[in-house]
């Protein structure tokens, strides 16, 4: 039965359809509302004027449907990156980010409000857990990206000023721990992924995990349709321990022991994410160590010059050091690796900066 607080966002079209027919409404009218939902991207039912009053009014009294309202958005100074500072109905907030890289626009959502996992330089590590996102709530994030980028407000700057762009791909990399979440996140994925809305397929979403071994698992078992990117930071398992706290839980061999039955069960590749902090694991024997650990497996590796945290004094790598670090995996251990593009680090809309302080 629908509540006051069904979330009009978190229904795949199948459970959107079957509770209009609970009302005794036709299917009819559940295709058009979702499709106001994801091609109109509606931001109220007064915009969506073919659907009957009764329907309107049902939908109005019964469900929810844009509880994000902006807090505050701010761009970086290059204009490739937009924060947004989302409301929640319970007071929470949170943060999404919208990406602009060559040739496409990536939404950076949370899962999360804070997170439980604490990792030592992690913004919303150091703010610690609040709360699970909804699906409605998950799915809010990317549709208000879309929406922005259908409709870019007045003077936006040129970065992001092309009226009638396309959100492209969503990483789940914001705030939260994803696979701490894993129902609702599911849940989320698959209305995000429905060819008759975003249309974000398994090739456009991206879920980041620092470890969690059940959720590996159970994403192989499951064989859900999104790409899959593992924090590892360390290739030991005392020095991953003493930048991410849930490797005590989840040691790195067991940890690496689901990664090859993630990979053998689906076939895909995993990136593997490395934050360069100078001196800590940026050195040419850190690069050996990683190529060691991952060498043969399908594997890619981001490596992500730390960006700065008020909780955390270290410094970020040189980029000689990442450039070393890049040479070895490819040249000693065939690894191929990328170093994540520096987007909003000014605004603090980095990876790892996002955090928002209680209201
Ligand atoms: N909770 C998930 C996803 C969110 S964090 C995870 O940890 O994987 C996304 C990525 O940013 C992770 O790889 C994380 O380790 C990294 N990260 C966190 N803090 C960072 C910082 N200060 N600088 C650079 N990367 C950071
Ligand atoms: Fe949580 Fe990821 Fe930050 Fe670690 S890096 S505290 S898991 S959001």
């Amino acid at each position: 039965m629908a509540t006051s607080s069904t979330h009009l966002h978190g229904l795949t079209r199948e459970e959107l359809r079957l509770l209009l027919v609970r009302w005794g409404f036709s299917p009819v009218h559940a295709a058009r509302l979702w499709s106001y939902l994801y091609l109109g991207l509606a931001g109220s039912f007064a915009a969506m004027p073919e659907l009957p009053v009764k329907v309107r009014t049902r939908l109005e009294t019964d469900t929810r449907l844009d509880p994000l309202p902006v807090a505050l958005a701010t761009d970086s100074a290059d204009g490739f990156t937009r924060k947004y500072l989302l409301a929640l109905p319970d007071g929470e907030r949170i943060e999404t980010v919208l990406m602009r890289f060559t040739g496409r626009v990536t939404a950076c959502v949370s899962s999360q409000v804070g997170c439980a996992m604490g990792c030592v330089f992690c913004a919303t590590g150091q703010m610690g857990y609040t709360r699970h996102l909804t699906p409605g709530e998950i799915v809010a994030q990317a549709v208000h990206v879309a929406r922005a980028l259908r409709h870019p407000p007045p003077g936006q700057c040129h970065g992001l000023s092309d009226t009638g762009a396309r959100l492209r791909n969503v990483v789940l990399m914001g705030m939260g721990e994803p696979l701490h979440n894993y129902d609702a996140v599911m849940h989320a994925i698959d209305i995000l992924r429905d060819p008759n809305g975003l249309a974000l397929g398994a090739e456009r979403i991206t879920l980041s995990t620092v470890g969690v071994v059940p959720g590996i698992l159970r994403l192989a078992e499951e064989k859900r349709p999104c790409h899959l990117a593992v924090s590892l930071h360390a290739a030991t398992q005392t020095e991953r321990a003493a930048l991410v706290p849930a490797a005590k839980k989840w040691p790195l061999d067991e940890l690496m022991a689901a990664c090859r039955t993630y990979s053998h069960q689906t076939g895909r590749r995993i990136f593997y994410e490395w934050t360069l902090i100078e001196g800590k694991n940026d050195s040419a024997e850190h690069a050996r160590a990683v190529g060691n650990l991952l060498h043969g497996l399908p594997a890619q590796i981001n490596l992500i010059p730390l960006n700065p945290t008020a909780g955390y004094a270290g410094t970020p790598t040189r980029s000689e050091a990442a450039k070393r670090f890049q040479k070895i995996l490819a040249e000693e251990f065939s690894l191929p690796s990328t170093v994540r593009q520096r987007r909003g680090i000014d605004i603090a809309a980095g990876c790892g900066q996002l955090a928002v302080g209680s209201v």
